[in-house]
């Protein structure tokens, strides 16, 4: 579900429902103006819920003032939550490492796992405490038994606290923030952070994505280091993909490997 017409929105929601497609999956897209109030947006929330074709609802964020975003995750079925934003999901992830994870934070952790193997005991360095990202990739490299540090915009010593990291997830949306000597050598880096910045181009300024380290300085030091774009953004599709499945096995009283309790 799309409401008002943020440009980076319009491109998200565009590439999710064409990949959904592609694996073979309906997908439904609702786009309502920007004018939309709560009360109408939680009818198209209470009708995707009550609609058995449909086994996974995506609003996507943001949304616009007039709306309490936290008031319209918690109105979507937590069994069809597949962002895994509903307190429910949040609440199963911090106590007891299960329900549905959110997407970004799953992507990090398949990431780590297929790169750096074992986890346990490393020492990972999360910057950003947000509900979409932060939170849950501490959550999840917490269950893996790393040691976990969330730094945020309050933390003294950003880049000594960086240094010691064995793991950095860098969530923080500002551009180039982590240079290449906040790295400990050898380190592996998880570049979260989508930036639009202006650079100069033959013909006139254009805008280019980054990430929130600084590749080019990084990429000396870290052992393994994600790019932007192409890192963890289309993880990012791929996990709401594989809980979109998993959500549908799971209503339909199929082993999921998920539970809601
Ligand atoms: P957010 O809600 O704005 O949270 C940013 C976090 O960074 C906050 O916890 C904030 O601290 C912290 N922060 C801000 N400035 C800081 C500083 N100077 N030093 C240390 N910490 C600082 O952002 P988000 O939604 O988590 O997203 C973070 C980035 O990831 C954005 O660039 C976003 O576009 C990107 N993103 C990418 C994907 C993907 O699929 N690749 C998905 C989601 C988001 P406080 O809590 O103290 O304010």
């Amino acid at each position: 579900m799309l409401v008002g017409d943020d440009p980076a929105s319009e491109v998200y929601v565009r590439n999710k429902g064409r990949q959904t497609r592609e694996t073979g999956m309906r997908s439904f897209e609702t786009r309502l103006p920007a004018s939309t109030s709560q009360v109408e947006l939680l009818g198209h929330v209470a009708r995707l819920n009550a609609d058995p074709e449909v086994h996974g609802i995506l609003v996507q964020l943001p949304l616009p003032p007039q709306i309490d975003e936290l008031a319209v995750l918690d109105a979507i079925r937590p069994d069809k939550d597949v962002d895994g934003f509903h307190v429910l999901n949040a609440g199963l992830l911090a106590t007891r490492g299960t329900g549905i994870v959110p997407c970004t934070a799953l992507g990090c952790l398949l990431l780590l796992q297929e790169y750096v193997g074992e986890l346990g005991g490393l020492h990972a360095v999360v910057i950003g405490r947000s509900n979409i990202v932060g939170k849950p990739v501490a959550q999840l490299l917490l269950r893996e038994n790393c040691t976990v540090t969330i730094a945020h915009s309050r933390t003294r010593e950003l880049a000594e606290v960086c240094r010691r990291a064995d793991i950095l997830v860098a969530a923080v949306g500002r551009a180039r923030m982590i240079r290449g000597d906040w790295i400990r050598p050898g380190a592996t880096v998880i570049d979260v952070g989508i930036n639009r910045v202006s650079v100069a181009g033959p013909e006139g300024p254009r805008e280019r994505l980054v990430g929130d380290v600084d590749f080019e300085s990084a990429v000396t030091v870290a052992g393994a280091i994600t790019p932007v774009p192409g890192g963890v953004g289309p993880m990012t599709i791929a996990c709401l993909l594989q809980n979109t499945l998993a959500a549908a096995c799971a209503q339909h009283g199929l082993d999921a490997g998920h539970r809601w309790e």
